[in-house]
């Protein structure tokens, strides 16, 4: 028995001189104990505490817009900060690792919710087919997945799509933002989600529009109920 628990180390210890383990927060090597991030990049984490708290913050965004029944955020993002390593990790250097570790936490804590409880199925923000081709993955897909895990619900990429390519909007304000992105997302079919509750998820919320315009698109879905989570939101 000892014999097999030194190969293993060995193994383990081989596997970490190749392919070491940092954490995806500040890139220092992770310790025995450690996953993911290191233990001063967790303490340091700007969790919003919206769905512990009851907080209606992200909800508010879309006040007037459209009607969500819980809506959280893990993450405060600020530029130059853990958070924005994180999604920079993540979206960029192929780390989907970050959406199983911000996806396995938040699931976690959602699944303690009462408000959550009843939510049927989860569904990403779709990329567009050439972005994804270009980037090989949804980088919010494995966030999505591991909430879906943890809430014991169906993890859904079929029925939402994108449709329309959109260019990155930064120079442009909520209002054309909105209107530019109106018909961009669509459905597939309307049928298997009649009267459910879905739980949309996306990586960051800023202004809000992207997930207003899949809202919107999942709306055409009789008796639909829809609630909201992400990695982060802007302040
Ligand atoms: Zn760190």
């Amino acid at each position: 028995m000892p014999y097999f628990i030194f190969i293993d180390e060995m193994v383990i210890n081989l596997l970490n001189l190749f392919f070491p383990r940092v954490c995806l927060g500040c890139s220092a090597y992770l310790g025995d104990n450690e996953a993911y991030i290191c233990t001063s990049c967790r303490h340091q984490l700007p969790l919003t505490n919206f769905h512990l708290d009851g907080s209606e913050t992200l909800k508010n965004v879309f006040y007037g817009r459209v009607n969500l029944e819980q809506a959280t955020a893990l993450l405060h993002f600020s530029k130059r900060g853990i958070v924005q390593q994180l999604m920079h990790n993540l979206k960029y250097r192929g780390q989907q690792k970050v959406g199983v570790f911000l996806g396995k936490w938040l699931g976690e804590e959602l699944k303690t919710i009462d408000g959550y409880q009843d939510v049927d199925v989860v569904i990403p923000v779709p990329l567009h087919k050439s972005k994804l081709r270009r980037r090989g993955y949804n980088q919010v897909a494995r966030f999505g997945q591991e909430i879906a895990n943890a809430l014991e619900i169906e993890f859904n990429t079929k029925v939402l799509q994108k449709t329309k390519a959109t260019k990155t909007q930064v120079f442009k304000n909520r209002f054309l933002r909105s209107s530019a992105n109106s018909a961009t997302f669509s459905i597939s079919e309307n049928q298997t989600l009649k009267g459910k509750h879905i739980l949309l998820v996306d990586d960051i919320v800023t202004t809000g529009s992207t997930i207003e315009s899949c809202a919107n698109a999942l709306m055409d879905i009789k008796g639909i109920k829809i609630s909201v989570a992400t990695m982060a939101i802007t302040d």
